[in-house]
């Protein structure tokens, strides 16, 4: 059985390893995502050239993800490196202290707006909420508080305010430099982090396309504010990243559970994809086997519809990368069985304004009633292809395009596969049988079985307009 879920493998130090990136581009990985808060950019240049050349060598298609690293709130650093804070004691960060003149009573913070952000009474919480703080006052440049969670702390960590609301802007001055970066490397999918609203997204998106760049934009969900502006938030990008790491810190790790379900169903209601990150196979960065409760972690967002399921660490620096992504693949498959199509008719008192949804919901719709054995998407763009998998279904869809950038984004999409097709005769009924015939010689399809294939009667995107039941040698 085909895995219809994606998995994103986080590029880093441990792919760049000999041999890696065959091996993960052999066991699977869909997606290849640069994180611009690590590594510099020349790096980031040669692992995409090299993780391209590689799919091209085994004839698959990967996207490209940069994920632009966003406005993370950070301390500045300690004179002794790290220092340990007592439950009780007080600590005090300050917008005026020395970058590297921490100590165990006050570190510095160059982030200016942090006494207008936070006040008495709220809760700081650094290094991803291992270190609790209480804020008792706020004057001038600095916030004294009590610690209500100790341990070590190091330098550079990030902090969140318990609830959301450290409001630094979206887009650094780095990231506006790292889009024009993604624009040249012609990435497939941009990531902005920490968006506050869908004006952020939009003008990630703007910034990019004036740069040239054409990527489809990921809005990482992970600051509670989000929460209240899902719905634009998702409308104005094209595909949703439930970034646990971060969210789990804004609103409390106990929230996740009910907060990723919302995210991935809204993200499929209106038509975009999803991705689920952060601490997927946590343990896997040292062990060579996951821990039960990731087992069940992979499978439950499988469950819960998400498209792709992502790996940080685990590839980027861990010891097995290549392992975690095999673990990843078995547990999607064995989810994938527990599911059936009962969600095919969700849509049915919807009413469609565009052709293409309309032919792409006829379709979906007679696949499941009428047990189709392939859906294939002639297309331009992909827009009937993800249209499609939007709705939960055992059937596979080949979206069949010669357009590489359109098959790259549709790396992100669960169930859809992708195929180079370019019809040699573009006469109006000739690239069907050509297709079907692609499809018999690749072993997806044979003789008797039923396929329903979408196409528009004119070239061009979003010209899908027929949809055509085919039994294949008929
Ligand atoms: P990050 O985003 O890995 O860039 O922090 C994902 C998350 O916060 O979960
Ligand atoms: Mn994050």
């Amino acid at each position: 059985m085909k895995r219809k879920t994606k998995i994103v493998a986080t590029m880093g130090p441990a792919t760049d390893q000999p041999g890696v990136l065959e091996r993960l581009i052999a066991a699977g990985v869909d997606v290849f995502r640069i994180n611009f808060s690590h590594g510099k950019t020349a790096e980031h240049a040669a692992r995409i050239e090299q993780a391209r050349a590689i799919a091209t060598q085994q004839g698959r298609d990967v996207g490209i993800l940069c994920d632009l690293q966003g406005p993370k709130i950070r301390i500045e650093n300690f004179a002794d490196g790290a220092v340990e804070l007592v439950e009780g004691q007080p600590f005090a960060l300050d917008t005026a202290l020395g970058a590297a003149a921490g100590d165990a009573s006050v570190v510095g913070c160059a982030y200016q707006q942090l006494p207008d952000d936070v006040a008495a009474g709220d809760t700081l919480l650094l290094n991803d909420g291992a270190i609790a703080l209480r804020v008792e006052k706020v004057g001038g440049s600095r916030v004294d508080c009590t610690v209500t969670q100790g341990g070590m702390l190091s330098g550079r960590k990030g902090i969140n305010k318990l609830g959301g609301g450290l409001s630094a802007p979206a887009l650094t001055d780095e990231d506006l430099a790292n889009i024009r970066y993604a624009a040249e490397w012609k990435a497939d999918f941009l990531a902005v982090s920490f968006p506050r609203t869908a004006d952020d997204i939009t003008r990630a998106r703007d910034l990019l396309q004036a740069a040239g760049g054409d990527a489809w934009i990921v809005a990482k969900i992970e600051r509670a504010e989000a929460l209240e502006h899902l719905e634009d938030i998702l409308k104005a990008a094209d595909v949703a990243m439930v970034a646990r790491g971060d969210l789990g810190v804004e609103i409390g790790e106990a929230e996740l559970p009910g907060v990723q379900k919302r995210i991935i169903t809204l993200s499929r209601e209106l038509n975009r994809a999803v991705i689920t990150a952060t601490q997927m196979m946590e343990s896997m960065i040292t062990q060579p086997i996951p821990t039960r409760a990731e087992v069940l972690d992979v499978a439950n967002a499988v469950i819960d519809g998400t498209d792709a399921v992502m790996l940080s660490a685990e590839t980027a620096t861990g010891r097995h990368p290549v392992r975690a992504v095999e673990h990843m693949g078995r547990i999607c498959i064995a989810a994938e069985r527990q599911l059936t199509p009962e969600r095919a008719n969700s849509r049915i008192s919807q009413h469609f304004r565009r052709t293409d949804e309309a032919i792409a919901m006829a379709t979906m719709f007679t696949a499941r009633f009428m047990h189709a054995d392939a859906i294939v998407a002639l297309t331009e763009s992909g827009a009937t292809a993800l249209l499609m998998s939007r709705i939960n279904s055992t059937t596979p869809i080949y979206a069949m395009t010669r357009h590489p950038s359109t098959r790259a984004r549709m790396t992100v999409c669960r169930g859809v596969f992708t195929v180079d097709f370019a019809p040699t005769n573009l006469d109006t009924s000739k690239p069907v049988g050509e297709a079907i015939q692609v499809l018999v010689d690749r072993g997806d399809l044979e003789n008797g079985q039923r396929a329903l294939v979408t196409k528009g009667d004119f070239s061009g995107p979003g010209g899908t307009n027929t949809m055509k039941i085919v039994t294949v040698g008929e």
